[in-house]
């Protein structure tokens, strides 16, 4: 097994609360196991444009509680292409990088395993995506903010949603996954949830408005931007036709969400996955996740990672859990 002297750390994807936290983790143990560690600068656009500085153990200093990312990131269009990838790959062999950690999503993981296989060279990912979309990882970094973040404004809502006996249709983010309108809506008590995975949706909760108690009129619908019904406007306009007599407001929470300092969980959770990337790479493995799965370490092949969360996670008994507890 070749020993990894140098390698390359990049954020990719939409940015996530705890990404620096997981740098500053990757950065001072690969420290700790001799190694230099660059960070490429905007994801893999910088590996294209060459954009990449040395990180020494004080460039990481003062960003555990730091939101964003130090290292900027970006969506790459020219790394979908054989022909960015191969610019990419010119310049890492250039600067002598041996491998590669990368901090994101499921592009970013298709985009590693695409590069992975193309040209031999080792990488290991860290789920930083506030989505919690991926198989692999009980939880992503960035997640345990975003839904923290999501019930602290709603909590807000809440109060004027009950003042004004409103009913407020609150839109989160999740384009293809519920998790964060799911944990949330819980959290926040809400007395329906919309989400993208489940068909359970429209219908049920006029059902349920319907046979509602009619002196509550104050009430939180979550909904998923993904969710099929098309996103809070939409469900708020189907609503307003079928109960003039509610008074609907909609609330879009957007960006906000991705924001703020991370969480002690997120910051522990990044701070654990870093160092287990670095040893993983110094014990040979390579075009795997590292995620924790009941308290354990877990590395699992890109291919799997990005499949998703198992549908049945965001099953069901969730939506029951809203159901019972929203009487
Ligand atoms: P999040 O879901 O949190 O926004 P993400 O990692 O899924 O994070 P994407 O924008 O989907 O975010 O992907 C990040 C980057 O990964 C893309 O901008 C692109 O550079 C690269 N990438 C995504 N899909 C591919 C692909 N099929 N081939 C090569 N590169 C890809």
């Amino acid at each position: 097994m070749q020993k990894i002297k140098n390698i390359g750390v990049l954020t990719s994807g939409g940015d996530a609360p705890g990404m620096n936290a997981a740098i500053r983790a990757v950065v001072r143990a690969g420290i700790y196991y001799d190694m230099n560690v660059y960070g490429y600068i905007r994801g893999y656009e910088g590996l294209i444009v060459n954009d990449f500085m040395l990180m020494d153990r004080k460039s990481v200093a003062n960003i555990i509680q730091r939101g964003g990312t130090i290292l900027k990131t970006a969506r790459c269009e020219s790394f979908r292409t054989a022909e960015g990838r191969a610019i990419a790959y010119k310049n890492i062999k250039q600067n002598n990088i041996d491998a590669l950690v990368v901090i994101g999503g499921d592009g970013t993981f298709t985009g590693a395993h695409i590069f992975e296989e193309e040209y031999n060279i080792p990488i290991i990912g860290l789920p930083g995506t506030i989505d919690n979309d991926l198989a692999g990882t009980d939880f992503t970094i960035g997640y345990d903010t975003a839904i923290n973040t999501v019930v602290d404004a709603v909590d807000k809502i809440r109060d004027t949603a009950e003042s004004h006996d409103r009913l407020f249709i609150v839109e989160v983010m999740g384009r293809d996954s519920g998790l964060i309108a799911l944990r949330s809506g819980i959290g926040v008590g809400a007395e329906g949830i919309l989400i993208p995975e489940s068909s359970v949706g429209l219908d049920d909760l006029v059902k349920k408005l319907e046979g509602g108690r009619k002196n509550k009129f104050s009430k939180i619908i979550i909904v998923a931007e993904g969710d099929i019904e098309g996103g809070a406007f939409s469900v708020g306009n189907l609503l307003k036709e079928k109960f003039p007599a509610y008074d609907i407001r909609i609330s879009i929470l957007g960006h906000i969400q991705r924001g703020g300092k991370p969480s002690c969980m997120d910051r522990v959770l990044a701070s654990r996955l870093g160092v287990a990337a670095i040893e993983g790479l110094v014990h040979g493995k390579s075009g795997v996740m590292v995620g924790q799965i009941h308290k354990d370490i877990a590395y699992t092949p890109f291919s799997q990672a990005i499949k998703h969360l198992d549908i049945n996670q965001v099953s069901p008994a969730w939506l029951r859990l809203v159901n019972i507890l929203s009487l």
